[in-house]
C-alpha cells in the first residue's frame, strides 16, 4: 500500500496543537486538491476504498505502517506526526487514556463509543482560524487546534474568547454532511480551511461561508460570562498543560490530573441528571439559563427513553445525562459547576454539597444513579465518597483508610479549583 508513496513535492510545517484535520486541510489548500486526495497521497487511505471519506479514527492515532507512509510523505518526523493525533492528550486527559478506560485499548474503540472527545460536534475560535498574520497562515488559514476536540476545551485564552461551533451562515456543524469522515466533502476540492463544509439541506450544494469574517468575531456572551469562562479554561489548560500539575485535588483528595477530568465527566452526568440542583453554583445567570434550556431537552429525552424501556422495547440509556454538551458555553457552565463541586475541601463539605445532587439522582434512577457515582477510570476517593452512606459515621471511618490504603493523600497545597 505505501511502497509507491513519494513525498508531496511541497509541504507545510506542522502549527502548534494543529490537529491531523486542520493539517489535511492545509496541505489540501495549499495543492488546490480534495483532502480526501491527500488522505490517499499519504497513505492515510488506500486508494479506491475512500468513498466513505477518511475514517474519523485516525484522528485520535495511526498504527504504525500509516504514521511511517505519512511522515515520509509529509517529511515530517514520526514525533511530529504523533503531535497531530490526539492520542498523546490521554497521558492528561483520562477520557482519552487506554490505561484508565479498559473499553477503550484500540484507536476505533477509543473514538467510537466514546462521546468525550468531539468528532461530530466541531468547535473552533475563528480568531486562531484566521492566522496570525504570517505569509503561510494569510495565504492557507490558521489553526484547527487539537484540543478543541476535547470538551473541557470551550474557550481560547490567546484570544479571550469562547469557542463558537455551528456555521455562522446556514447553523450547522461545519461537519455535518458525513459525521463517520474525518472531513465532511472530503473529496470537493477548493474551499478554504476556514469554510463551512456543510451540505445545504435539499441540495447538493456546500455552504461554504467564511468561519472567520466579521460576524463570528463577535463576543457571543456578556463580558461577566465571558469573563467566567475564561478563568475556568485557565485552571483547565494548566491541568492539560504537559508541564502542569501531575495531580489535583477531587473532594479533598490528591489525584492524578488524568482521573481528575473523568471525575468531572462522572459529575457532569450527575448535574445534567439533578438540574437544576447544582443551578446556584453556575458562575451568571446567563450561564444557569444555557444549562436550563439543555437540561430540559435532555430531561424530555431522557423520558422518552425510560417510555420506551417500560414498553421493553429497549434497555434504558444513560448518554442523555453523560454526554458533553457540544455548545462550548453549557460545557463551560456545567464543567464549572462540576469543579466547584470537586473543589470541596473534606468529606463534610463533600456531603453537603452533594447530598441533594445524590439524593435526587437515587429518586430518578437508582441504578443509573450509581453507574455514575461508580463511573468507569473515575478516582477511588471520588467512587468512596459518592457511594458511602453519609449518616453511618463508622463506615464514612472506614472509608477514609481504605482510601489512605491506596495510597492517596489529602489536599494540602494549592492544586485547587478555587470556589
Ligand atoms: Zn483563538
Ligand atoms: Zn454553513
Amino acid at each position: 500500500m505505501t511502497g509507491r508513496l513519494r513525498p508531496l513535492p511541497r509541504s507545510l510545517d506542522p502549527l502548534a496543537d494543529e490537529s491531523i484535520h486542520g493539517y489535511l486541510l492545509r496541505l489540501a489548500h495549499r495543492f488546490g486538491v480534495a483532502p480526501l486526495e491527500i488522505a490517499v497521497r499519504t497513505g492515510l487511505v488506500v486508494q479506491g476504498r475512500g468513498r466513505n471519506g477518511i475514517p474519523v479514527r485516525l484522528l485520535h492515532d495511526l498504527d504504525e505502517q500509516r504514521l511511517d507512509a505519512f511522515a515520509r510523505a509529509t517529511c515530517l518526523t514520526h514525533d511530529e506526526v504523533r503531535g497531530l493525533l490526539t492520542a498523546l492528550l490521554g497521558e492528561r486527559y483520562g477520557p482519552l487514556n487506554a490505561g484508565l478506560l479498559a473499553e477503550f485499548r484500540t484507536p476505533s474503540g477509543m473514538l467510537h463509543n466514546n462521546r468525550w472527545i468531539l468528532t461530530r460536534a466541531t468547535r473552533y475560535c475563528p480568531r486562531c482560524l484566521t492566522g496570525d498574520g504570517t505569509e503561510i497562515e494569510e495565504r492557507h488559514g490558521g489553526c484547527w487546534r487539537r484540543s478543541w476536540r476535547l470538551p473541557p476545551v470551550f474557550a481560547c485564552l490567546r484570544h479571550q474568547r469562547p469557542l463558537l461551533y455551528g456555521c455562522p451562515r446556514c447553523g450547522q456543524d461545519i461537519n455535518t454532511a458525513r459525521a463517520g469522515s474525518l472531513v465532511a466533502r472530503a473529496s470537493e476540492a477548493g474551499l478554504h480551511p476556514a469554510q463551512c463544509r456543510a451540505t445545504i439541506p435539499g441540495t447538493r450544494a456546500i455552504c461554504g461561508a467564511s468561519l472567520v469574517d466579521g460576524e463570528a468575531n463577535r463576543l457571543p456572551h456578556s463580558p461577566s460570562t465571558v469573563a467566567a469562562l475564561l478563568r475556568l479554561q485557565h485552571h483547565f489548560d494548566r491541568l492539560l498543560d504537559p508541564g502542569g500539575p501531575k495531580s489535583v485535588g477531587s473532594f479533598g483528595w490528591l489525584v492524578p490530573v488524568a482521573q481528575h477530568f473523568i471525575d468531572l465527566r462522572a459529575l457532569s452526568a450527575l448535574i445534567f441528571m439533578t438540574w437544576p440542583c447544582g443551578r446556584e453554583l453556575a458562575d451568571t445567570e446567563a450561564l444557569a439559563m444555557l444549562v436550563d434550556r439543555e437540561a430540559e431537552k435532555r430531561h424530555a429525552e431522557f423520558a422518552k427513553s425510560r417510555a420506551e424501556a417500560e414498553a421493553g422495547r429497549r434497555r434504558q440509556a444513560s448518554h442523555h445525562y453523560s454526554n458533553p454538551a457540544a455548545d462550548p458555553a453549557v460545557a463551560g457552565a456545567v464543567l464549572g459547576i462540576a469543579a466547584k463541586l470537586l473543589a470541596a475541601p473534606d468529606e463534610n463539605e463533600t456531603h453537603e454539597v452533594m447530598a441533594p445532587i445524590i439524593d435526587r439522582a437515587k429518586e430518578r434512577n437508582f441504578s443509573m444513579s450509581y453507574q455514575f457515582r461508580s463511573f468507569g477510570g473515575s478516582s477511588y476517593p471520588l467512587q468512596a465518597i459518592l457511594l458511602t452512606s453519609r449518616r453511618d459515621r463508622g463506615a464514612l471511618q472506614r472509608m477514609e483508610q481504605r482510601i489512605e490504603s491506596k495510597g492517596f493523600s489529602r489536599l494540602t497545597g494549592a492544586e485547587q479549583f478555587t470556589r
